[in-house]
């Protein structure tokens, strides 16, 4: 009943010339690939030159980040409706990198999630908690946190847009990915927490993606779980036919 997601995170990898000739690259092998929903994430110099090769080939672009204020005195930093006309149809918010190396705190994702939507962006809202707390048997105490930033003054128009991502930090550039059991654990927490808060609807039609060291040898077997619909792919995503590989595994 949810088509399945799958998303690359490059992070800070690949300027314009290289990430072009990416995107010609991997729209050619994804050209048949109609029953899974594309998503490429470049560095923001890349994200016009990407969503012009990928033009009408029904993958989109996404920003990886995003300020919440429009414009204004905010140097280094890039706004919603900056991306929007670059040709940016998604954003990424909360990663758990901009949340540790930047500082984003949960009220700095709720704002730039209404960013993203006061712009015309879908966001891909990041949710994962640490080895540390994992290890305290606070994973499920952090998820409901992070998803309630997520998800604070968000309509139930709004949030029909919204992409989840689980990504727990422990398996992020790891190669120590969750195990199946642990991610569809983790998947069907969120879900149950967005069917108490938004309704049985909301929450069954919500796209729920695993992120952190998903390969090609190892997605299908994550992907095949009832509440995993996608992943988000950060290192894997860097070679478009690895990546392709992974896609094709939804
Ligand atoms: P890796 O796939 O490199 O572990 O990164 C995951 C991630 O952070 C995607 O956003």
């Amino acid at each position: 009943m949810r088509t399945p997601l799958v998303a690359g995170n490059w992070k800070m990898f690949k300027g314009a010339a290289e990430a072009v000739a990416y995107a010609k690259v991997f729209r050619a092998l994804a050209k048949d690939l109609t029953t899974v929903e594309l998503v490429i994430a470049p560095p923001f110099t890349a994200v016009h030159g990407v969503a012009d090769a990928l033009r009408n080939s029904g993958i989109a672009t996404a920003g990886q980040d995003c300020h919440w204020e429009k414009d204004g005195a905010f140097t280094g930093a890039v706004s919603a409706p900056m991306l929007k006309e670059a040709g940016a149809e998604l954003v990424i918010l909360g990663h758990s990198e901009r949340r540790r190396v930047f500082g984003d705190t949960d009220a700095d994702v709720t704002r730039k999630i209404h960013a993203a939507y006061a712009a015309g962006l879908a966001p891909i809202a990041c949710v994962g908690e640490t080895l540390e707390e994992r290890e305290a048997s606070r994973t499920f105490e952090v998820l409901d946190t992070q998803l309630k930033a997520v998800i604070d003054g968000v309509s139930g128009e709004q949030f029909a847009q919204m992409v989840i991502a689980y990504e727990p930090v422990w398996a992020i550039g790891t190669g120590r990915n969750a195990t199946p059991e642990q991610a569809q654990e983790a998947h069907a927490h969120i879900r149950g927490r967005l069917r108490a808060w938004l309704g049985a609807d909301a929450a069954d039609k919500c796209q729920i993606l695993y992120g952190g060291s998903v390969k090609p040898d190892n997605a299908r077997a994550i992907l095949q779980q009832p509440d995993v619909d996608g992943a988000l792919v950060g290192g894997a995503s860097l070679d478009p036919h690895g990546f392709f590989t992974i896609a094709s595994a939804a």
